[in-house]
Order: structure tokens, then sequence, then C-alpha cells
């Protein structure tokens, strides 16, 4: 990558030199391109979605959310499986959409790849709102704390819903046909994402995939996840315009809330400490924490200092 960049810098100090366009020129021709094509499109409230994207771009929102999104963000144990099983709407996909494969990718299919970008997010705009590293509460929390309820059967009322909502496996069976078959939303779906994908060149540079390949598949898969939700909201298989623009709409609305209001419930973080166990020096008091898959044979006996490690149950 570092080679392919530097000849390409070559490459622009020699058309900036002969007047010919640079990646830079040619970055702001496209974002310039793809927002007039999109602004002469006359969808309903696309406009309000473009004028959203432009603004969280140039208030430096959207960098500070795609940075937030690469952030190292806990050092804390991973849940289990049977710990995850706790949470209903991850058993209900599993269950019930398809895995991904050649057939679900080439259909636009909401399959079980697209609902896993959900997660991602809700990790992103939480770490943004607390402004740390998670601690465990926080891991119960994102994971378990119903947002991921509330988004796919509430959308852009996810905050307005009194109770955490209970999907159904039907749910997930329609939300597993829909797609996005017509080319008329491929197209709008498509070109919204070539927007935002050359104002993330713009925002770190063009140094092409330096900032993260993962985002942006990640940012497109939890758009139509969200369209995909709308669909089956008004009853259809087909995902159409207007499913997209609630998706962005939803989007947008998420990653400016504070999600930290949202709580696992106590008993989920009752249930579930983040240690189960702790190897606790006989000489020097120094503990090390153990979760429920470790068991105290795994670790060295002793400690640095010469001690004795104990196992104690608290
Ligand atoms: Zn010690």
């Amino acid at each position: 990558m570092k080679f392919l960049n530097s000849t390409f810098d070559f490459k622009d100090k020699i058309n900036s030199s002969l007047g010919r366009e640079t990646r830079v020129d040619w970055n702001n021709r496209k974002l310039k391109e793809y927002s007039e094509y999109l602004r002469n499109l006359k969808i309903k409230n696309l406009d309000i979605i473009l004028d959203e994207l432009i603004n969280n771009w140039q208030s430096g929102f959207y960098k500070e959310l795609m940075l937030s999104f690469v952030a190292d963000k806990d050092d804390t144990r991973f849940l289990t499986f049977d710990e995850l099983y706790n949470n209903r709407l991850l058993v209900l996909a599993a269950e019930n959409l398809s895995r991904t494969n050649i057939k679900t990718i080439a259909f636009s299919k909401t399959d079980l790849n697209v609902f896993k970008t959900m997660q991602p997010f809700i990790d992103t705009i939480y770490f943004m709102n607390i402004g740390r590293k998670f601690l465990w509460e926080d891991v119960l929390n994102t994971f378990f704390n119903g947002l991921d309820a509330r988004l796919m059967l509430g959308l852009d009322k996810f905050d307005e819903l009194e109770e955490v909502p209970q999907p159904t496996a039907e749910f997930f069976q329609k939300l597993g046909e829909t797609q996005i078959a017509s080319k008329a939303t491929s197209d709008l779906y498509m070109k919204l994402t070539l927007l935002q994908m050359h104002i993330e060149d713009d925002i770190f540079g063009h140094n092409f995939g330096d900032f993260s390949e993962d985002y942006r598949p990640t940012e497109d898969l939890f758009i139509q996840l969200l369209a995909g939700c709308s669909a089956v909201h008004n009853g259809r298989d087909t995902i159409n315009s207007d499913d997209v623009i609630m998706a962005y709409k939803t989007f947008f609305k998420l990653v400016k809330t504070d999600i930290t209001v949202y709580k696992a419930p106590q008993s989920i973080i009752d249930s579930m400490p983040e240690f189960t166990g702790y190897l606790v020096c006989d000489m020097c008091g120094v503990s090390h924490g153990l979760g429920p898959e470790d068991s105290p044979d795994d670790f060295e006996d002793t400690c640095d200092c010469g001690g004795h490690l104990v196992y104690k149950n608290n």
C-alpha cells in the first residue's frame, strides 16, 4: 500500500505540474457529480438526507464517527455463547436469516451478515458518548439494552417506544425475504454509497483503503438492514426508495442520540459478572480475574514476586 501511495503521489505531482487532474481534483469532481445527480432525483425527503450527510461531513462529526468505529473500545473479556443467547434478537436472527452466500449477495438479500452490522454501530455510538474505554457494564449495556430491537421495530421512532419491543420469528422470516430488487432503488442506494465513499476519501486523504476497509461496507449493509426492516413494516419484500430514505433517517438520528441511556436489565448485570473467580498472590496480593471459561489450571501458579497464586471466588 505504501508503495502504491507514493507512486500515486508522484503521479499527482506530475499531473499537477502539467495542469492535469490530480486525485484530489478527481475526488472533488466525483463528489460534485454524485451530489448533483442525487439532488436532481425527485425522491421525497432525499434533500433532507443529503443535507444531513453534508452537514455531518463538514462539521467533522462524520470523521469522529469513523474514528470511533475503528477505535479500540475495550479490554474486557468476551461474552460466552451461553451469555449471548440471552439476547433473543441474536437467536432469532441466527435461526431465521440465511447464512451469507453467493446467492444472498447477488440478490442483495437481507442475510446474517447484513444483520451483524448493527452491533458495531451500537458499540461505536455508545463509545462516542461515554468518551472512554468500555467497562464491563458498558459491554453488557451495548449487548442487552434492547436498542437493537428498538431500531429494527421502531426505526426512526426507536427512542419513542416506551418498552423494548419483542421481535418474532415471523418478522425475521419476512426480513430474510427482503431485497433491493428494482433498478431505481439500487441506483439510489449505490449513488449514496459512492457519495459517502468520496466524502470518506476527502476526510482521510486519497490513499484508498488506508483508513478502514471495514467502515464503508459495514455502514452500507447497516443501511440495508434498516431499509429491509422498513420494507417489512410496510408489508413488502422489495426494498424501495422510501425504505432507503427511512434507513438513513434512522441512522442519522441514531448517531446523534446519547444511547447510553439504554441500559441492560439488572437481572443480566447480576447474572454475568466480568470475573467469576480470581487468582490472588499470597505474598504481594496482586490478583488476576478469571472469566467463566477460564480454568485456574490454565495459569501459572507462581507470581512474578515468587509468591503462590491461590484461587478465590470473590
Ligand atoms: Zn506476588
